[in-house]
């Protein structure tokens, strides 16, 4: 069931959630999933070993939970050379700041990561050590584990558009967030590909970042006429030509080339590609999705589902490192907590 929380209930949670990642814990070694000797049977599962399936862990690592992360290494953001906007790592590679992550995390004995595409998951009604209640998750390989507790840290898939040369540009030069990357391409000229409310808010909100703005609309513009007047009084012209596809160099657009043959020069465009759950077991266990498409969840990063959270990507619209991040230390402090007050 998908519950409403009393006040009452947050500030319990919250304190004991507090109170348990103030305890000390030390150090051990590195150590990876090992198929001869580790137990198949985890307090949690996290599925998803980026940023918010790597930070659930880390607060489930220093609660001394065994944990495993499956991950299959396909984070959103593999082809952007830089990621902004996340302080103490501002400008890293996006796979740096993973890597330092998983050394970080692998360091709690207690955390197993195993790479691996989990392509199936279903409820049971006893684990293997005789406990009521859990969840196997199978992967591509055949592979079977369980657990008590489900993170899906599982993020989308952007959906890229048929223009050629779009997907190639996707994260260097196409971007979907100025606090990601607008600041690199300030004062540049930009082009929004985009129609309709979102063609809207991009063109205000670019606005900030750069004047030599234009609006193309792929097709006949969707705005509304009090849109396009707001968009014609700050001086963005809206081009509605069908666009044949991207000139550009190694990601870095130079052009859009238009179906008329005709181009428009450029060195940056903002769009937002359509997404889709990257992963389909949340759906398999029957957990709920916003109109949206993203996985329904309360304050606390719990589904619909009893004992199956979820952080990042997968549940926001709001797409950054730092919200991947914050999501994924509160699951781990509510998976914890669930534990804990059963054991009690
Ligand atoms: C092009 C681009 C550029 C961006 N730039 C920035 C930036 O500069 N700054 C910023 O703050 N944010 C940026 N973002 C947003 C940021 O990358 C995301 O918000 C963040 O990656 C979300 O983290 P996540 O852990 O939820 O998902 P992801 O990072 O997408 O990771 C999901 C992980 O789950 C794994 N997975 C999925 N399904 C399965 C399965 N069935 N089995 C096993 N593993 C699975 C995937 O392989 C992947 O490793 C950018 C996003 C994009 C698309």
């Amino acid at each position: 069931m998908y519950t409403k929380i009393t006040r009452r209930e947050i500030m319990q949670q919250g304190g004991l959630a507090l109170a348990v990642l103030a305890q000390p814990f030390s150090l051990t070694s590195f150590i990876n999933f090992n198929h001869m000797t580790d137990n198949k049977e985890f307090d949690a599962i996290i599925i998803g070993g980026s940023y918010a399936g790597l930070s659930a862990a880390m607060a489930l690592g220093r609660a001394m939970r065994n944990v495993l992360i499956l991950d299959s290494g396909l984070p959103c953001n593999r082809q952007t050379p830089h990621s902004h906007n996340f302080i103490t790592q501002d400008g890293e590679k996006p796979s740096a700041i993973a890597e330092k992550a998983k050394a970080q995390v692998l360091s709690y004995s207690t955390v197993k990561f195993h790479e691996g595409l989990a392509v199936s998951g279903r409820k049971t009604d006893k684990l293997k050590d005789g406990k009521v209640g859990g969840f196997a998750i199978t992967t591509q390989a055949g592979e079977e584990f369980e657990a008590k507790k489900l993170v899906f840290a599982t993020g989308v898939k952007d959906i890229m558009p048929s223009i050629p040369g779009f997907s190639e540009c996707w994260g260097i030069t196409v971007i979907h967030c100025p606090y990601c990357h607008g600041y690199e391409v300030r004062n540049v000229a930009t082009g929004i590909v985009a129609n309709g409310d979102f063609a809207f808010h991009y063109a205000q909100l670019i606005h900030n970042w750069t004047k030599a703005l234009t609006v193309f609309t792929n097709g006949k513009s969707t705005l509304t006429q009090e849109q396009a007047d707001k968009i014609a009084k700050n001086n963005i012209a809206v081009v509605e030509k069908e666009i044949a596809y991207l000139n550009h160099e190694k990601g870095n657009v130079r052009q859009i080339v238009f179906k008329d043959k005709s181009t428009f020069d450029l060195k940056a465009i903002y769009s937002r590609p359509e997404f889709e759950q990257h992963c389909k077991i949340p759906e398999m266990l029957g957990c709920e999705f916003t109109e949206q498409g993203h996985l329904k969840v309360d304050m606390f990063q719990k589904t619909s589902v009893p004992d199956v959270f979820a952080c990042g990507d997968n549940t926001s619209p709001m797409r950054s490192v730092a919200n991947a991040v914050a999501t994924g230390s509160l699951v781990g402090a509510m998976v914890n907590n669930g534990m804990v007050e059963a054991e009690f």
